[in-house]
């Protein structure tokens, strides 16, 4: 046996389309912080004699997904029902596809410590989501009974599903933000809704060329969670080979409390749920208007597109693209200054200062923060008092420039820093003398006693070249 291990995984990403209306009924999908069961009907209840109807509106979501990630949209596509039991799932089948899924053999190209990767994407179909479930006094394996709430039942899903073409938990982490970021761009995902996006994760060791069995982890919840559940995933299965076991092939769960993956059951096999059309709704034909569903400029194509027309750097760009909304603010602010200072002041400054505070970029107006960027380009305002501007802004809640007049903090005119620093020379002949004996370091503190005499206002630069022409005056 030898320690020639390679790490195979792959992952089905289920994400809830963001429609106004449920999958198949006109239940609104906008039920978060209403109380349990109130977003429901006959039809995402699974009560007898109620047919579903499409949602078209997520149709076209799933082929504008489809035509991002570079999939053959198929002309036809079919629901089959997955039949299973369990109590979130009252019809006991979940509509889904099967063998005709709407988007099939596409990829995604993930960038990981600055190399690109393909990832095949295998098929990218559509189901419904089902109810969900509370488990009281604790987690799944500990709870002493468990309720239903129904208002998730029907909420449209597609699920992306990827070729086994992962090579680790951070290439799985790049494949999720990947995607999350495209699903942004694409909108048609709200990211800021609890289960959005979750992920089940397939991962298997394979030893000197032959491959092992594999684990399905289900039902994770965030990014973190899927690279922590792999990382965990991968040392076990490896510890077990290592010992010269086996990899028992299953479904296991991800606590995320502790940070391990449990066994849940024996992994189901396709044959398990008895596949078979879903008679109640009629063929899809995508060709009467697949070729008019746009698909915008994606992160990727947006990167390069703004370090060609704005000279940023390949970090900066990445950056300003990875959120839609970041990068529509930049773009905004750069119309109306230097496209380089701008650029620095959203990936640096803002972003940094919003991410402190938890808040998001549409708290701020662009031409707003450009008015300040733009004091900052003329010269009327040094870096350190524009992000105390900035920082002030954001707390209150108000533009930014005001500030910077209200707390008088443009620079200090000329007349002004040279009084100050006459000022700073009278009143400190210690540091003076020190400065005259050849303490260098002295000025230092004279340049602090100017900022501060200036509320700084003054131009640290401009004060130690008015304090050296000053006190060399008084040398000689
Ligand atoms: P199933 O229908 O049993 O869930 P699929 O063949 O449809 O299995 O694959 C489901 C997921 O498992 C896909 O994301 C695929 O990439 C992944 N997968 C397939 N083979 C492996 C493997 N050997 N190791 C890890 N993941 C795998
Ligand atoms: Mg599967
Ligand atoms: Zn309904």
């Amino acid at each position: 046996m030898t320690d020639d291990f390679e790490v195979v995984i792959g992952l089905e990403i289920h994400v809830q389309l963001d429609t106004a209306t449920k999958m198949f009924c006109s239940c609104s999908t906008d039920y978060e912080d209403s109380e349990p069961n109130t977003h429901t009907c006959p039809v995402c209840l699974g009560l007898p004699g109620s047919l579903p109807v499409v949602n078209e509106r997520a149709v076209e979501y799933a082929v504008r997904v489809g035509k991002a990630l570079d999939c053959d949209v198929r002309d036809e596509t079919r629901f089959h029902r997955k039949n299973y039991y369990y109590p979130d799932l009252p019809k006991n089948f979940q509509i889904s596809q099967y063998d005709a899924p709407i988007n099939e053999d596409g990829e995604l190209v993930v960038s990981v410590e600055g190399e690109d990767h393909e990832i095949g994407i295998r098929r990218a179909h559509m189901e419904e989501d089902p109810g969900s479930l509370m488990h009281k006094g604790g987690s799944i394996e500990r709870s002493n009974y468990t309720l239903v709430d129904y208002n998730r039942s029907g909420t449209p899903l597609l699920e992306i599903v990827t070729e086994p073409d992962v090579r680790s938990p951070d290439e799985a982490r790049a494949v999720v933000e990947t995607l999350r970021e495209i699903l942004e761009y694409l909108d048609v995902y709200d990211a800021s809704r609890s289960g959005a996006l979750r992920v089940d994760a397939n991962v298997s060791i394979s030893q000197d060329g032959e491959e092992g069995n594999r684990t399905e982890v289900k039902n994770i919840g965030s990014t973190k969670g899927v690279v922590r559940a792999l990382r965990y995933e991968v040392t076990r299965q490896k510890n077990r080979l290592k010992r010269g076991g086996d990899v028992t092939q299953e479904t296991r769960h991800y606590d995320d409390d502790r940070g391990v993956t449990v066994t849940l059951r024996e992994k189901e096999e396709e044959k398990d749920y008895r596949y078979f059309e879903e008679a109640d709704i009629p063929v899809i034909r995508t060709t009467e208007f697949k070729d008019d569903v746009h698909v915008p400029e994606l992160p990727r194509e947006r990167r390069a597109r703004f370090e060609d027309e704005y000279g940023v750097s390949d970090e900066v760009a990445e950056k300003l693209t990875s959120r839609k909304a970041v990068a529509d603010f930049y773009e905004e602010v750069a119309a109306s200054v230097d496209a380089e200072l701008a650029a620095t002041w959203v990936a640096d400054e803002l972003l940094r200062e919003l991410n402190y505070r938890d808040a998001d970029v549409d708290e701020v107006e662009a031409d707003e923060f450009a008015a300040l960027v733009s004091l900052v380009a003329d010269d009327e305002l040094t870096d350190a008092n524009a992000v105390d501007a900035l920082r002030a802004a954001l707390d209150e809640g108000r533009p930014p420039v005001g500030i910077v007049e209200e707390r008088d903090l443009r620079k200090a005119g000329e007349d002004e820093t040279v009084e100050a620093t006459r000022a700073a020379i009278d009143e400190n002949p210690d540091a003076v003398e020190d400065y005259l004996g050849g303490d260098n370091e002295a000025i230092n503190f004279l340049v602090g006693q100017v900022m501060q005499k200036t509320g700084g206002s003054a131009d640290p630069a401009t004060v130690n070249e008015v304090l050296r022409e000053e006190l060399d005056g008084q040398e000689s």
